[in-house]
């Protein structure tokens, strides 16, 4: 929608709809996946190119573009219009599916949660804030998902999300020069500064792990150092999904079971001192944190 922004279905509504099956982060924090948008205010650009992103990255199928030249930036009003319109569209035609259920597929019509992270890196967006506060403003929920490599652009946001993310996909500077592969200089110094800032957020905070097989799953230690210096409330060790374009670049093989993310986060929390409060099998993730329960998001019903 617009000229850079995007919403997609997630896999999750359709399971939610017609399956009866919720995401993780439903699982763990509360949020209702039939009633989450899945969008992107920079759908075309990233100051990375990691291997196992699922996103169509410049060059692939011989399609290219410069994906740090900023469009000029649609109003965050008119995303939040255009999400919604999009996510009605999305939802039309599952009423004449005999398995949706149809209590749900009427809560879905009133949407509550809002996932920034679908692709690229949101926080080149510049009215982040803004569009933060545009869909607080009417009562959504928001998590945003960003890389860390634009520690000003998030330490000057001018609301936060309910729950932020930060990815720490690589142990060291040489991983993640090989699996995050940053287009911008000095991208891993200022992921490290992003870290520092993580604990100056009010809400609660993620550090993600997307976990590849021989690639980045190796020097827990080196993840665990990154950890004490953020102290976020929760960490996600997540397997790589083979899905996208992640195919041209990587091989089935890459994706780690569920049991190799486990004994990871075992290991990371022997090193860190986290505790694994839960897991969900299916998307092979392993959530970890010091507190006993994560924290229930629900937004306010209208
Ligand atoms: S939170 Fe993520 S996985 Fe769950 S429904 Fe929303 S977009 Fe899908
Ligand atoms: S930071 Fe996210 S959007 Fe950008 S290349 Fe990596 S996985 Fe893809």
């Amino acid at each position: 929608m617009g000229k850079h922004s995007a919403v997609k279905r997630c896999k999750w509504l359709y399971e939610a709809l017609v399956n009866n099956r919720v995401c993780y982060k439903q699982k763990f924090y509360g949020i209702k996946s039939h009633q989450c948008i899945q969008m992107s205010p920079s759908l075309f650009y990233c100051t990375q190119q990691c291997l196992f992103c699922w996103r169509a990255q410049n060059g692939d199928l011989q399609i290219t573009w410069n994906e740090l030249k900023l469009p000029e930036w649609d109003f965050p009003e008119e995303i939040v219009q255009g999400s919604l319109k999009a996510q009605d569209r999305i939802l039309s035609g599952y009423k004449g599916n005999l398995q949706t259920s149809l209590q749900k597929f009427k809560e879905a019509l009133t949407p509550r949660h809002i996932a920034i992270s679908l692709t690229g890196e949101p926080t080149l967006y510049e009215p982040l804030g803004e569009l933060l506060h545009a869909f607080h403003k009417r009562g959504f929920t928001t998590f945003l998902v960003s890389n860390g490599t634009m520690p000003n652009k998030l330490a000057a946001l001018s609301e936060e999300p309910t729950q932020l993310y930060v990815s720490v996909c690589a142990p060291n500077e040489d991983v993640f020069k090989l699996v995050c592969r940053p287009q911008i200089p000095d991208a891993w110094t200022k992921l490290n500064e992003t870290l520092g800032l993580i604990q100056s957020f009010r809400c609660p905070t993620v550090i993600r792990m997307s976990l590849v097989k021989e690639r980045n799953m190796s020097s827990v230690e080196g993840y665990a150092k990154l950890v004490e210096k953020a102290n976020p409330t929760y960490i996600e060790a997540k397997a790589y999904m083979h899905i996208g374009f992640s195919t041209l670049r990587l091989g089935f093989e890459a994706m780690p079971a569920h049991k190799e993310v486990f004994d990871f986060a075992k290991r990371l929390a022997e090193l860190t001192g986290y505790r694994i409060i839960d897991e969900a099998p299916e998307s092979r993730v392993v959530l970890l944190s010091k507190r006993e329960k994560p924290k229930r998001l629900t937004a306010p019903q209208s």
